[in-house]
């Protein structure tokens, strides 16, 4: 089989052309992604490069050769920026025309007029250049999980490989070069080809990434508590849950904290709305530091945080504990200039059993907090059976009358 080149063309200028419009109605519906309004404008240059490529013989070499290049190597830029601003990297305006320029001056050089196959090979080097440099930046990008990436990444590469080998394919098999022969030879509609499919295909799947990334922005935006950055309440119910179904098949010492920010109504009223909220950052640093990476940590409330330290002894519990409080009452004493002087009290619980009930051990905890509140702030409680049972006791003394059974600091 042997498709009609023109035939090729007409249809890749059309493609180019609707796949770049359609891009720039996706990007006019959901502006959020810059990115997209870029790769729109990509296959838009590169219709109009491939306009002037069919316009060979008609028109000037200089408008169907060498601007033509000049074009389509800008597109493969406009491609490569958009991979930039997609993952949040500034435009490059330098790099962005340096294949255009770089191919309009070879075009001006006397002794490249000739060598056809040499220029071939600036040409592919220029493309594969762009297009391995788009792989490359969504590559550095991949800390952003979106399954999407891969197949682009896969995708350029291989493009980028295939326009690079060409000329030396090209030039391996036994095919004159001339200009008639190249134009009428299988290679051009081979590659032309592989060109329409890999447009069609990059549009989809740079669109694909795009949708990804604004699901998992809202995804995220919904688990996600804005002021800290940490997990909201939802968020932290949620894995702390997924947590304990894990425990079940792998039953490990755990221990739940609950942090409360001493008298922060007071910060509010004597400092501002806007100073409590750094504190609640700076709280959120702190605390953040002092635990594992696989730990979990929330924003239960206003400003009461929970964690959950997996795999870790009673002592190690209350070090990190005890850690989180010192660390936040040495760099809470002041914020933003001004004398804060914040602490938080800390309820702990810990749990050796093979079934981790997150309510009741957040409850054991809270009252824990209780506790830490009651003998002065700024302090850690670990719970305990005496804890419970008076706790229990002071809740039934107005019913009863009776007075709460005293126990011994534990
Ligand atoms: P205690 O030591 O007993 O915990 O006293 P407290 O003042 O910390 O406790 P209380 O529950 O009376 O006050 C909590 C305050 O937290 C009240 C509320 O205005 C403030 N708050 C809740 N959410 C935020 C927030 O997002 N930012 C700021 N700045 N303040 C908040
Ligand atoms: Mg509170
Ligand atoms: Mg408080």
């Amino acid at each position: 089989m042997n498709l009609d080149v023109n035939t090729l063309f007409l249809v890749t200028i059309y493609v180019e052309a609707i796949l770049g419009l359609l891009l720039l109605f996706a990007w006019a519906q959901n502006m959020a992604v810059r990115a997209v309004a870029w790769w729109g404008f990509a296959h838009l240059l590169r219709a109009a490069s491939i306009v002037l490529f069919g316009m060979y013989g008609t028109a000037p070499d200089i408008i169907t050769i060498d601007l033509a290049n000049a074009v389509l190597f800008t597109a493969f830029a406009v491609t490569w920026t958009g991979a930039r601003v997609f993952d949040g990297r500034p435009v490059e305006p330098v790099y962005l025309v340096t294949g255009a320029v770089l191919w309009l001056l070879v075009c001006r050089l006397p002794v490249l007029n000739d060598a056809i196959e040499v220029r071939g090979l600036i040409a592919s080097g220029i493309i594969t250049g762009y297009t391995w440099l788009t792989a490359y930046e969504f590559w550095r990008g991949r800390k952003e999980q979106l399954v999407s990436r891969w197949p682009a990444i896969f995708m350029l590469f291989a493009h980028g490989a295939l326009f690079l080998l060409r000329t030396p394919l090209v030039s391996m098999l036994p095919f004159s070069m001339t200009a008639d022969k190249m134009f009428g030879s299988v290679w051009l509609t081979v590659l032309s080809f592989e060109a329409l499919l890999f447009t069609i295909s990059i549009a989809f799947i740079l669109l694909a990434m795009a949708k990804e990334r604004t699901e998992l922005r809202h995804r995220t935006a919904a688990m996600v508590d804005p002021l800290t950055g940490i997990a909201n309440r939802r968020a932290f119910l949620h894995d702390a849950a997924a947590m304990a179904k894990h425990h079940l098949a792998d039953p490990l010492p755990t221990a739940v904290m609950l942090v409360d920010l001493d008298h922060f109504k007071s910060i509010n009223d004597r400092f501002g709305h806007a100073v409590g909220d750094r504190v609640l950052e700076v709280f959120t640093a702190a605390a953040s530091e002092a635990i594992r990476p696989n730990d979990l940590i929330g924003r239960i409330g206003g400003e009461e945080f929970a964690a959950v330290l997996h795999d870790i002894k009673s002592v190690e519990a209350v070090a990190v504990a005890e850690r989180i409080r010192e660390t936040f009452a040495h760099v809470a004493q002041v914020v933003d200039g001004r004398p804060v002087n914040a602490t938080v009290s800390i309820g702990l619980v810990h749990c050796d059993g093979d079934v981790l009930d997150i309510a009741e051990l957040l409850s054991q905890a809270d009252q824990a907090l209780y506790f830490a509140k009651e003998n002065g702030r700024n302090r850690v409680e670990v719970a305990s059976l005496e804890m419970i049972l008076r706790r229990n006791d002071e809740a039934l003394a107005p019913l009863t009358g009776a007075e709460p059974v005293q126990v011994s600091a534990a």
